[in-house]
């Protein structure tokens, strides 16, 4: 049975960076049963749809979404030997402390990353030379229809930081992923964790790392040569701490992060000329892809 949808829930309160209008259409998914309800009754209404996990990639709208948003809380986890069944809205982060204190390996990179495994999936995050297909085996998707499909691995495709989801306008709903036996996964896990805690500005509101690392550079070392760190617009600021992240220092709104998005790729593009690519997802009040 549907709940009904509440109106104007603040996008600020579903996202890392702190910032975004309200929604039009509010609900939560906590069962992939009610995810499937949901998707295909959003479809019959023609109602467009955004599907937050822990949005922590996402610049919403000052004006928030003119449509449904989701809120993924699908967050069952099963793990029998190496082989770990899902759900979408399990903390990736956890996910990964998890297993590595169990002694399964493939996952440590997740330590401190904090997102949901559905989010995880759609981005391909990643970190420390390994990323999120290295072992994803199957995926349980909702089609925009509401149809629920099992997506084996030979029918994914990715690559840096994205993946076949961002062409695809269902939900991600569950997943497996198979993981190796290693006595050094815990003590892998917590040097990521630790090396994390030192380098990101985690008491700061941001969605991460702003810019896709361009071939052969690193989008941080770039700014931070430009002498970018610690400028300003309105709330909006590259992080002292490290410059491929913009931190929102107080009130900034979305507008002043894509203005100062844009003073840094101007800026990389006339002193290193290197055209830096947004990471970060600015979902505007119209389109949940952009
Ligand atoms: C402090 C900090 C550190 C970070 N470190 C890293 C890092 O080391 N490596 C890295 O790769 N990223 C990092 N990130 C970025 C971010 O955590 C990842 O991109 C993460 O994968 C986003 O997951 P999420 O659940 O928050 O997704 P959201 O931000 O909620 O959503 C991101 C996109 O995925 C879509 N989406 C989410 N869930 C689903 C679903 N179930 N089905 C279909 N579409 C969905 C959304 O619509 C949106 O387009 C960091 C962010 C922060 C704030």
């Amino acid at each position: 049975m549907l709940l009904p949808f509440k109106e104007g829930k603040l996008l600020s309160e579903l996202s890392t960076f702190c910032i975004g209008g309200p929604a039009r259409y509010f609900t939560e998914a906590h069962t992939i049963e009610e995810l499937e309800e949901i998707m295909a009754h959003a479809h019959a209404e023609k109602l467009p749809v955004l599907i937050v996990g822990k949005g922590s990639n996402c610049l919403f709208d000052d004006a928030g979404f003119d449509g449904l948003c989701i809120l993924n809380k699908i967050q069952f986890c099963q793990q029998d030997e190496g082989v770990v069944e899902v759900g979408s809205g399990y903390s990736f982060s956890l996910l990964g402390v998890q297993t590595a204190r169990r002694g399964w390996a493939g996952l440590e990179f997740a330590s401190g990353i904090p997102a949901t495994v559905g989010g995880a999936i759609y981005m391909n995050a990643g970190a420390n030379g390994a990323e999120t297909y290295d072992t994803l085996q199957e995926v349980t998707y909702i089609t925009e229809t509401g149809k629920r499909e099992l997506l084996k691995r030979a029918d994914l495709t990715w690559s840096y930081r994205t993946s076949i989801f961002h062409q695809k306008k269902g939900a991600i709903a569950a997943a497996k992923f198979v993981l190796s036996p290693s006595t050094e996964a815990r003590q892998k896990q917590l040097k990521i964790i630790s090396y994390r805690t030192a380098t990101q500005p985690y008491s700061d509101a941001s969605a991460g790392c702003m810019f896709r690392n361009p071939p052969s550079h690193s989008a941080g070392a770039l700014i931070e040569q430009c002498g970018l760190k610690g400028t300003a617009v309105g709330g909006a600021e590259v992080s002292t701490l490290h410059a491929n992240f913009i931190v929102n220092k107080g009130n900034a709104t979305a507008q002043e992060v894509l203005a100062l998005t844009e003073l840094v790729q101007k800026t990389v593009r006339e002193k290193m000329g290197v055209e830096l690519e947004r990471e970060v997802r600015y979902v505007s009040s119209r389109s949940p892809l952009s």
